[in-house]
């Protein structure tokens, strides 16, 4: 049985949702606070780079929640951003004076879009975080604007996508030698940027933008090697940074995002934190890590909930990270934990672009990317899961 008798949750978005339903689903009976910065009910973001952007869905099918919040019991403090905590008196504070006690806490604040040093605040300019992003992205892509998307991570691709779709002329322009080589490696980065390209996408791989143009608003960008691109709308897709000042303060541990034990446990008594803000060390693939896909919000969410309230009986997250992404009709996913350093086997055609890659390390399957190959997918995640071996995943490929 617990011994806490209110538990707040700092950030209303999956992982903080989520941990209030699990909370409620183990018969916790006490007061749950939820408490997030944004002035909207919690909402789904991966439609934000896709359906949304496309125009082919409004802001009420983004609820990730449809039942009502009254089942919850859960009392909403939305529009107020936790200032800081206090570890001692066991105390939250808002940035509107409130202090909310405590006993336990989920801290599920996830991050904000990392800006490039000198990101000129140039109407035109944007990143994609929340909802507000991408419905100003939206109408900004109304007047068809010529589109540079810098960065081709997860979120910089799938915003070049929606815009090709919706017709425009749009050119990535990325660091790296490929679109996501940072995860998946060069090799099956340059499938996606084929699959870009063959569909009207101009993709620049290896070059930084050093400048932005214009005056009243964005006219174009600079890259390293004197490149102008011309745009009127460029997005600015370079990845995140986990939501933590508020914590500097605190005494609790942080090394990108918050520092937690291999059960999710942060350094503060009945303290956890899940989701993007989240890392800890994960035993499966003997290491440290932060994950910023949605599946492993929710399944934080679950076992974080399990740590806090029963912290003797508590268990290491051991998961298997899985990511998906949708960019044109190509459905990429991933399980595991990937390097471009990693033994790679590609398996199928680049140029169907139905194929799987196994990533291997001393024989041991590490992680796998499927275009187009959603259930071997699943039967490969299960199969890193049990430290199966790259030659065990031939056989699942081949079946
Ligand atoms: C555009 C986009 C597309 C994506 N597409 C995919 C996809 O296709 N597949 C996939 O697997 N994943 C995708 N993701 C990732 C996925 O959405 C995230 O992993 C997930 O949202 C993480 O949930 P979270 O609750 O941990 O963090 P977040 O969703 O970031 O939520 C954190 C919340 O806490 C709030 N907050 C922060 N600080 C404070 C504070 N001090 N006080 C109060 N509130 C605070 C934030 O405003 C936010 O509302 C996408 C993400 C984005 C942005």
């Amino acid at each position: 049985m617990s011994e806490l008798e209110r538990i707040t949750v700092v950030g209303a978005s999956l992982a903080g949702l989520r941990a209030v339903e699990f909370l409620r689903r183990a018969n916790f009976e006490g007061q749950i606070v939820l408490i997030g910065d944004e002035a909207h009910l919690p909402y789904d973001r991966p439609p934000l780079s896709k359906e949304i952007l496309r125009g082919a869905w409004e802001r009420d099918q983004l609820a990730l929640r449809r039942k009502g919040y009254d089942e919850l019991r859960v009392e909403l403090v939305l529009g107020r951003r936790a200032v800081s905590l206090s570890a001692g008196a066991r105390e939250l504070h808002l940035d509107d004076g409130r202090v909310i006690p405590f006993d336990g806490l989920v801290v599920a604040t996830g991050g904000c879009a990392r800006t490039l040093p000198h990101q000129p605040s140039l109407p035109g300019v944007f990143t994609l975080r929340t909802l507000d992003d991408a419905f100003a992205i939206r109408s900004a892509l109304a007047a068809k604007p010529r589109v540079a998307v810098v960065g081709a991570g997860f979120i910089g691709a799938e915003v070049a996508a929606s815009a090709r779709q919706l017709g425009l002329e749009v050119t990535v322009i990325e660091a790296l030698e490929a679109p996501l080589a940072q995860s998946l490696g060069p090799v099956v980065g340059g499938v996606l940027q084929r699959a870009h390209e063959r569909r009207g996408v101009r993709v620049v791989c290896g070059r930084k933008v050093t400048r932005f143009e214009g005056a009243e608003r964005i006219e174009g960008v600079i890259l390293d090697d004197g490149t102008r691109v011309p745009c009127e709308l460029c997005v600015v897709g370079i990845g995140m940074t986990p939501s933590v000042s508020w914590l500097e303060s605190s005494g609790m541990e942080l090394e990108d995002g918050v520092r937690c034990d291999e059960t999710l446990a942060a350094s503060i008594p009945r303290v956890v934190a899940v989701g993007d803000v989240a890392s800890w060390y994960n035993p499966l693939f003997e290491e440290r890590m932060r994950v910023e896909h949605w599946t492993n919000a929710v399944e934080q969410a679950r076992h974080a909930v399990g740590t806090l309230l029963a912290p003797h009986e508590a268990k290491p997250f051991e998961s298997v990270p899985m990511f998906w992404s949708d960019q044109f009709d190509i459905k990429i996913q991933g399980a595991g934990r990937p390097k471009p350093t990693d033994e790679l086997t590609v398996i199928g055609s680049p140029d169907d672009e139905r194929l799987i890659a196994l990533y291997g390390r001393a024989g041991r399957l590490v992680g796998a990317a499927a275009f187009n190959q959603a259930p071997k997918l699943i039967q490969l995640r299960r199969l890193i899961g049990m430290r199966g071996a790259v030659d065990e995943a031939m056989k699942i490929v081949e079946a």
